[in-house]
């Protein structure tokens, strides 16, 4: 069983879909590692660090050749993959929703391409999630990226000087990424606040010490559809919504936007007439800036300054802390193909929960029911 890792090919992604740690883990089920030479520097790991793991470290051609199964952060395109057996599974991020042409390349190609973004949210899944951990990270960098750009402190000061006020923070949305937001204004010193379509995050936003913002005895307010994820929202519950944001957004200094529908652009949260309510010198941190956008003219990996109000959005948020976001990703890429590993058959086997859920393609074809539903 042959596992291979090509260095990634997307612009700006510095990521990588194994570490040294995860390398020693594959050969200890008894399986081999080939690495693309260079694959881990964007994580500070060296080619030195993988090879003394046991990878071997070669050329991109020297890599692939007759892999079982290849590993990446985001799915490599057709062409790199060449020489990888025929049947080769692939385990990455598909962004398979918004790429339907790469997955029925794959399928053409006869690779099966397996998306751990379709990673189902189920316990016994939870290690193997890699939206949750990348998620998680964004969440935190999303809050010190705003905080940089911010001209003034986030804790009360009281210095000889005078009194510092500190800065009041709204989180929207409160999934993996915008719990980790609140937690980290928080150990910053702001005032924070939170809002989500799901009812259920109210607790989880006071048990982190911040107010929930919410509008109340509206149709809709449930939010919650299938595997915890949020559904679009009634008209009535968004206008209430809108109308309770407007009046509380113009009072903040920092908003982070994290809210995203699973198949759907991110659902616009912040107009310009919103933005043109702040103070000058606030900044608004787009994280989904990359799926459509939260706020009103957002541009990925730009400042944007509208109205005096700064409008920040990493393409890649994760990627900016590239050491921790790989070491999480490849450890959950582990996570998930050691729990299935057949030891007398030497490789892993999936069973029919996780395989079907996250299986794009096998046998020539498009297999997904949830991409086909779409
Ligand atoms: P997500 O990234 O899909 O969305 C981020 C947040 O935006 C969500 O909380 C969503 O409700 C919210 N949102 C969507 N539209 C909105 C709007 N118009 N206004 C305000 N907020 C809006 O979410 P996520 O981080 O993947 O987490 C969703 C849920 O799934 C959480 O409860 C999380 O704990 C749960 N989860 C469970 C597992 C598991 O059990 N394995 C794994 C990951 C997440």
């Amino acid at each position: 069983m042959r596992i291979a890792v090509l260095k990634e090919r997307a612009a700006g992604e510095s990521r990588v879909a194994i570490t040294p740690e995860t390398v020693k883990k594959f050969i200890g089920l008894g399986a081999s590692v080939a690495v693309e030479g260079g694959a881990g520097l964007g994580a500070a790991i060296t080619d030195d660090a993988l090879r003394e793991a046991g990878a071997e470290l070669g050329s991109a051609a020297a890599t692939i050749k007759d892999a079982d199964i290849v590993l990446g952060v985001q799915a490599p395109d057709i062409a790199s993959l060449a020489g990888a057996k025929p049947g080769a599974w692939v385990a990455a991020t598909f962004d398979p929703f918004r790429n339907a042409a790469l997955v029925d390349a794959y399928a053409k190609a006869g690779f099966e391409a397996l998306s751990m973004e379709f990673m189902p949210r189920i316990t016994r899944a939870q290690s193997m999630d890699v939206l949750s951990s990348q998620s998680n990270l964004a969440g935190y960098k999303a809050v010190l990226a705003a905080a940089n750009e911010y001209g003034r402190a986030f804790p009360m000061m009281m210095t000889a000087a005078g009194t510092v006020q500190a800065a009041k923070c709204f989180v929207m949305g409160v999934g993996v990424a915008g719990l980790q937001a609140i937690a980290t204004a928080k150990r910053l010193g702001a005032q924070v606040s939170a809002t989500d379509v799901r009812s259920a995050t109210k607790e989880q936003i006071q048990s982190l010490g911040a107010k929930p913002i919410f509008v109340e005895n509206v149709a809709g307010i449930e939010g919650e559809g299938s595997g915890g994820y949020a559904t679009e929202m009634s008209e009535e519950y968004r206008k209430a919504q809108a109308e309770l944001v407007s009046s509380h957004i113009a009072k903040q200094d920092i908003v982070i936007t994290t809210a995203l529908i699973p198949g759907r652009a991110a659902p616009r949260l912040i107009s310009d007439a919103q933005i043109a309510s702040m103070k000058p010198g606030s900044v608004i941190f787009d994280l989904p800036v990359a799926q459509g956008g939260n706020v009103e003219g957002s541009v990925a990996d730009q400042i944007v300054e509208k109205h005096g109000v700064k409008i920040v959005g990493y393409s890649n948020t994760a990627g900016h802390l590239a050491a921790d976001a790989s070491a999480l990703f490849a450890r959950n890429l582990f996570n998930f193909l050691s729990a299935f590993w057949d030891k007398e058959a030497g490789k892993p086997v999936l069973d029919e929960e996780i395989g079907n859920a996250v299986r794009l393609t096998q046998g020539g074809k498009v297999v997904n029911e949830r991409l086909a539903a779409q």
